[in-house]
């Protein structure tokens, strides 16, 4: 038997003892010369043949494409295919019975036959070798999505950026470092390495192996940096490919990764993941981090409204160069209110006390993160405006010695994720002690983000509700720093809009008087 080990092999060879048509009488048997079954993919199209001595046996091509295994008995099996027939009116179906030698050999022919009918269906690389092209990610993914995606992070500049974040960096390696007894002697898979620096710290901490998944061009990067590490890079492999794609020698005792996008689950890399837990890791095996939390609260913050209400102003100009632009204004005006707002905000913004949805990593479906619906609920602590929903993360390690938060709370030591705000365009008006409720559900889109919906009520005197749709994959980066991973960075589209570029606002629209009183800080609140 030829080599069964991979999807990578151009044949694979058995020896049979018979095939037969059954539709003809023409059977070949291996009394005289072998008859061996070929599955091959020469000319870029996976197949199955058979042949005798240097002889193919003429209609015996099994189009894998098509065709289907059965067991008829231990030695004995059935491949039924579609036929050829271009006349689709006579469409029939073929049937070539085979006999093998032996159990072992009957089993070895049926898990082959399943990987080349998958690869059967993939892509043909230019190099002849096969790779399934409809994986998890790319049956849920934009293509050009991902390839924007991917080149963002094939940049050393982005990794840059991530690696200077040292709230996020310093709590990773303090977490591996503290928690040796978790990573000595394990195996380890680092889940989208980029520079390869998780994987780095998991050899320092003593893993046995890592393995560094990494689809990026950043994955060349990582090999350079981990040959120029080599008493680690010696226990590191760097796989250059999808994790839903990968395949691994061993499985893994412990996976490492940083999945964490604005919001928690921008970028939709937990669900790589969680794809990554199903295939790779032994069962209670460890996740660095294992459990991660949404925080959200209501908060108040009139600058950032008038902010952006303003921006829309623009579109109220009856005379631009001769054209009225109003037409325009009400769309323009929705339009910068569906973005969620990224920066870092005092904590004393908040009206109320925060309440977290928990998704632990353990535990949770890869399915679970395409629909996320939590119901909120507060009660305010002060009377004001309310105008949106403000949100963080944060992700545990959950080491056997040590137990350590990564946080990117407000007030927190800051970090790139910075903390995130849904404004709504009606603000809502609550008094102390009033309960606040609503809903933030959440829908993963094809381009690797979410569409937001959040509706906040105020059950109180006359009940008010404000809704609102955010394109999680569209935030308006309100400071100047380098950015995370998102399209709007390479665009940036709206920073071609200013404060002075716009007329001044209306007070008819906007009571100035009414948002300084407002604005007068109302009494801390822990964020956490
Ligand atoms: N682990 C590194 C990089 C984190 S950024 C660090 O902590 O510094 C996330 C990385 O995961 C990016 O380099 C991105 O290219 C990679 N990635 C995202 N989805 C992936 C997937 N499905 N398969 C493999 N790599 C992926």
């Amino acid at each position: 038997m030829g080599d069964s080990t991979g999807h990578k092999h151009k044949h694979l060879e058995f020896t049979l003892a018979a095939v037969s048509e059954l539709s003809s009488s023409s059977s070949v048997s291996s009394s005289s010369t072998p008859v061996i079954a070929r599955f091959s993919a020469d000319d870029g199209v996976a197949a199955l043949r058979f042949h005798q001595g240097s002889e193919f046996i003429d209609g015996f091509n099994v189009d894998l494409g098509t065709s289907q295994l059965f067991k008829l008995g231990p030695l004995q099996s059935l491949c039924v295919s579609e036929s050829a027939d271009t006349n689709k009116e006579k469409s029939y179906s073929r049937g070539v019975s085979i006999r093998f030698r032996n159990e072992e050999e009957s089993r070895d022919f049926h898990s082959a036959f399943e990987q080349w009918q998958m690869e059967s269906k993939g892509t043909h690389l230019p190099n002849g070798d096969i790779s399934v092209s409809k994986s998890k990610f790319d049956n849920k993914i934009e293509p050009s999505s991902a390839k924007m995606y991917f080149h963002y992070y094939g940049q050393l500049l982005h990794q840059q950026n991530m690696l200077q974040d040292y709230v996020r960096t310093g709590t990773y390696y303090a977490a591996v470092i503290e928690n040796r007894v978790d990573f000595t002697g394990r195996v380890v898979v680092d889940v989208g390495a980029g520079s390869g620096i998780l994987s780095l710290f998991a050899a320092q901490a003593g893993a046995k192996h890592v393995y560094a998944v990494e689809a990026s061009e950043m994955a060349d990067y990582a090999r350079k940096l981990i040959t120029g590490n080599p008493t680690l890079g010696q226990r590191i492999t760097v796989i250059k490919g999808k994790v839903e794609e990968a395949e691994l020698p061993e499985k893994a005792d412990i996976l490492i990764s940083e999945p964490m996008g604005t919001l928690l689950v921008n970028e939709r890399m937990l669900e790589s993941y969680i794809i990554a837990r199903d295939q790779f890791l032994v069962p209670n095996g460890k996740m660095f981090p294992s459990t991660g939390r949404i925080h959200m609260a209501p908060f108040s913050d009139e600058y950032l409204f008038v902010e952006i209400a303003n921006k829309a102003l623009f579109w109220q100009q009856q005379n631009y160069y001769g054209v009225d632009l109003t037409p325009l204004y009400g769309s323009a005006f929705q339009g910068y209110f569906s973005q969620p707002v990224v920066d870092a905000f005092d904590p004393r913004l908040l009206v109320c006390p925060p309440m977290c949805h928990v998704l632990n990593f353990n535990e949770i479906k890869e399915e679970d993160l395409y629909e996320i619906d939590i119901p909120l609920k507060f009660t305010a602590s002060v009377g004001t405006r309310v105008h949106g929903l403000a949100c963080w993360f944060d992700v545990l390690f959950n080491g056997s010695t040590v137990q350590r938060w990564l946080t990117t709370a407000p007030g927190a030591p800051t970090t790139h994720w910075y903390q995130i705000r849904c404004v709504l365009s009606q603000p809502i008006y609550v008094m102390a002690g009033q309960e606040i409720t609503g809903q933030l559900h959440m829908i993963a889109h094809n381009a690797q983000s979410y569409t937001i919906y959040l509706t906040l009520s105020e059950q109180g005197g006359i009940i008010q509700t404000s809704s609102c749709k955010l394109d999680l994959k569209e935030p308006y980066y309100r400071m100047s720093q380098p950015q995370p991973y998102t399209m709007a960075q390479d665009q940036q589209p709206h920073q071609l809009l200013q404060a002075e570029d716009i007329p001044p606002i209306h007070t008819e629209d906007l009571d100035l008087e009414e948002l300084e009183l407002l604005q007068q800080p109302s009494e801390p609140l822990g964020a956490q």
